[in-house]
């Protein structure tokens, strides 16, 4: 039975009295560890710690925080197989992709520790003789960060990189649904050499956490992964201590597939895109619109695709999909599905629930789905795929764009023309033409409207920690006599 806790000062929290809950494997619904719950008073000394950990940190030069950050990456790619194994018993994603994981958090942990030595700023043309100005670019302070189950390697990776590349301390909460792949990679930055205050980590009540920590005026900037009403109520707290924020919220992203391209070929590489891990990725396709010529085949090939998936326990290394990460999407599966059926969508295959043990929910692929039907307008973060056909680009313009939502976007075309007016029409923080692969650690992460905004990755996921101070200084002619 493995046990996760709060590390603060690189120690264990613990006090009397503390709550604990259970972590639950989606594939057996056994109880495989518990997560103690921080109280207040934990909260209280992670602030304290963050305050004093930012102070050594952002003295530390960006080459020796770079160093530190590299070996955190040495040791993650060293234990890959055990933070896998541990991720795919929690969170039920097959082990293959779980690999896939730890390889992606490594990568973007390196692409940071090199980024953080060029946070540039700039020198100015000076208007004055004798005058120097200077624009810098300082990290922002102590950061609280807050993390979803779907992704328990890579999401606390990217955040971590990104703050410590800067200077920045940290405080992460991660899901406490899948809180013992987190436990590993912050070991992995402990174990490397980052000072015990400036990262610490805790485990909670969600709602409470995330309040006192946003309340405190230690904390200068929060960083959240998660839902869009979670994301919007973390907003107003940042709001009364007018702090920044990185917001990575949900998505429901358009697929446009015009009638020049293969059918069954596109279709095939749109299931294995759709149904990694089981379609909870915030950037999954999730709305497929397909031009007329070619709907009836794509439709064809996307159902035989999806049926032939095998379904089952994630270490078991023939399947392709595992369960749900937890009985709430099951439920939302059959909400969903319910509603697609009553608004007159056509069943293709899946449907229900695999079995009564374990969180599985069959690859389900709805076709003729009207726009009214919930599904077109909110995100299924799940294994159901809508398919509608489509005629010409300007009515599939408002009809991918009618969305609150723009996270990410993708178009399949063979035509150059095509490929470059659906770039620019489409309303995402991340396009994908003709591949789904927009997730790189040298490409910005983030969305657009009611999906978020700032960005992870890139040199935007490191601007996202900094703050500019313009310094002008007088260094002759001056009347406080020779320096
Ligand atoms: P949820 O909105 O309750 O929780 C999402 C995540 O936010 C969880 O990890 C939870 O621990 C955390 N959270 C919830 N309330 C919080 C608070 N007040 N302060 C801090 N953290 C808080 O929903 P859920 O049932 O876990 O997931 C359902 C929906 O969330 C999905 O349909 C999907 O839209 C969205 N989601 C998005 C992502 C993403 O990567 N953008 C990841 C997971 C879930």
């Amino acid at each position: 039975m493995e046990q996760a806790f709060s590390i603060i000062s690189g120690k264990r929290w613990s006090s009397p009295g503390m709550r604990t809950a259970d972590v639950l494997n989606p594939a057996t619904e056994e109880i495989i560890g518990t997560v103690e719950l921080i109280d207040p008073a934990g909260l209280d000394q992670a602030l304290a710690a963050a305050a004093r950990g930012f102070t050594v940190w952002k003295n530390t030069s960006a080459y020796d925080r770079a160093t530190v950050m590299r070996k955190a990456v040495a040791i993650i790619r060293s234990r890959k197989d055990e933070i896998a194994r541990a991720m795919t018993l929690e969170q039920g994603k097959p082990l293959a992709e779980s690999l896939g994981e730890v390889a992606a958090c490594a990568d973007n942990i390196e692409w940071m520790a090199e980024e953080c030595t060029r946070a540039y700023g700039r020198l100015l043309v000076p208007r004055t003789p004798g005058v120097n100005q200077l624009v810098r670019r300082e990290p922002i302070g102590p950061v609280a960060s807050f993390c979803p189950w779907n992704f328990p390697a890579l999401t606390p990776a990217r955040k971590i990189a990104g703050a410590l590349a800067a200077g920045c301390s940290l405080i992460l909460k991660p899901a406490e649904e899948t809180p013992l792949t987190a436990a590993l990679i912050v070991q992995a930055f402990h174990e490397a050499g980052v000072p015990p205050d400036v990262l610490s980590l805790v485990y909670g009540e969600p709602r409470q956490v995330s309040a006192h920590l946003i309340a405190s005026p230690i904390i200068r900037k929060i960083s959240f992964t998660g839902s869009t009403p979670v994301g919007k109520l973390l907003l107003t707290l940042a709001a009364q201590g007018v702090k920044r924020a990185t917001m990575e919220l949900g998505g429901h992203a358009p697929v446009v597939v015009f009638d020049d391209v293969d059918p069954v070929k596109t279709a095939q590489q749109a299931v294995a895109a759709k149904f990694r891990n089981a379609g909870q990725v915030c950037t999954s396709p999730t709305r497929f619109y397909v031009q007329a010529g070619i709907y009836p085949q794509f439709v064809k090939a996307f159902a035989e695709a999806a049926r032939a998936l095998r379904v089952g326990d994630g270490m078991d290394t023939t399947m392709q999909m595992g369960p749900l990460a937890n009985s709430r999407r099951l439920d939302a599966m059959a909400a969903i599905t319910a509603d697609a059926l009553a608004a007159g969508a056509r069943l293709e295959c899946g449907g229900e629930r695999i079995g009564s043990r374990g969180y599985f929910f069959a690859p389900t692929v709805f076709s003729d789905v009207p726009e009214s039907a919930r599904i077109m307008q909110d995100e299924p973060f799940g294994p159901i795929a809508p398919i509608a056909p489509f005629n010409t680009l300007e009515e599939v313009a408002e009809r991918v764009n009618g969305l609150p939502f723009g996270l990410a976007a993708y178009a399949m075309t063979r035509s150059l023309a095509r490929a470059t007016a659906i770039g620019e029409l489409l309303e995402a923080g991340m396009v994908g033409i003709n591949h789904y692969t927009v997730s790189t650690p040298a490409s910005p992460f983030g969305g657009v409207k009611e999906s978020g905004y700032g960005s992870e990755g890139g040199t935007e996921g490191l601007d996202a920690y900094l703050v500019t101070k313009s310094v002008t200084q007088r260094s002759s002619g001056a009347d406080l006599g020779p320096l």
